[in-house]
């Protein structure tokens, strides 16, 4: 058995300022620097934690992908020293890469809840200015998008870690086969209630193997032919961009929409939108 591990950051234990999981750039402060540097510890003692869990309920093979901002957030030599990791960005599947290694379960780690959700840290969708992706109808996140692209593989995700917002949302979209892990409780989008770290991370490990012992009775997330898939942004200029791709359509003032066949299909398209989104706005 394979399993391959998407860890995020912001749903990390202790993690509630952009400044904790922002990698530092030339000349910022230093005391910033230290933050990231201890989250990003803490982010991959978690997913050692889950690492553990799948060895210890059976599995042969763990495959982790830093699916954060740059994907090299990952402390390589305090990693499980019996993983295989992935790191840096621009890759096919972005937070799922690593599917192609025919794996047979999905864990996220670290995840965090949909934009505009209330009272969860950090919550967001892909970028600060997508404010809502819709599925048939259905808003999701990023653990939406990744769920149906792991589907695609014929993968379920059995294992969701993070704040209680985003670990309630990720079982109420992929489905009630989710093992959620909650390390903190959300008061505000910057602030919550934590468990210890090592008390986070013990329960994780167990979340991993229990998550494992039912992975007869998961099915994958799959998306159904010709989805309709909806993009809001935060103004009417992103919109305005995405409509010289050809096939996507406005669906509102700062929305667009686009018909995928598959879920790699709405990948590709999706970021794309995310890429052709990214403009000034005082041109
Ligand atoms: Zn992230």
């Amino acid at each position: 058995m394979k399993v391959l591990i998407s860890a995020d950051m912001e749903g990390v234990c202790g993690v509630t300022s952009w400044v904790q999981v922002m990698p530092p750039e030339l000349g910022q402060e230093p005391s910033s620097t230290v933050e990231y540097e201890r989250a990003r510890l803490r982010m991959t003692r978690e997913v050692n934690a889950a690492i553990e869990g799948a060895f210890e309920a059976g599995a042969d093979e763990v495959i982790v992908n830093d699916s954060h901002d740059g994907m090299r957030n990952l402390i390589p030599e305090e990693l499980h020293t019996e993983v295989r990791f992935i790191s840096g960005s621009d890759k096919e599947l972005g937070m799922m890469q690593g599917l192609q290694e025919k794996v047979h379960a999905a864990f996220y780690v670290g995840y965090h809840a949909k934009a505009g959700t209330p009272a969860a840290p950090l919550a967001h969708t892909w970028t600060g200015y997508v404010n809502d992706v819709r599925i048939n109808g259905e808003s999701t996140g990023e653990f939406g998008l990744n769920a149906l692209i792991a589907g695609h593989f014929d993968v379920p995700v059995v294992l969701a870690t993070g704040d209680d917002k985003a670990v309630a949302q990720v079982k109420a979209y992929v489905g009630k086969q989710v093992q959620g892990v909650v390390v903190k409780e959300g008061y505000s989008t910057f602030s919550a209630i934590h468990l210890h770290p090592t008390k986070a991370q013990r329960l994780i490990k167990e979340g991993a193997k229990k998550a494992l012992s039912k992975l007869s009775d998961a099915k994958p997330k799959r998306l159904s032919k010709k989805s309709k898939i909806e993009l809001e942004f935060d103004h009417q200029s992103r919109a305005d961009q995405c409509l010289y791709i050809p096939g996507i359509k406005r669906a509102g003032e700062r929305a667009v929409s686009f018909v995928a066949s598959d879920a790699l299909e709405m990948n590709q398209i999706f970021r794309a939108l995310i890429k052709a989104s990214r403009v000034q706005m005082s041109p």
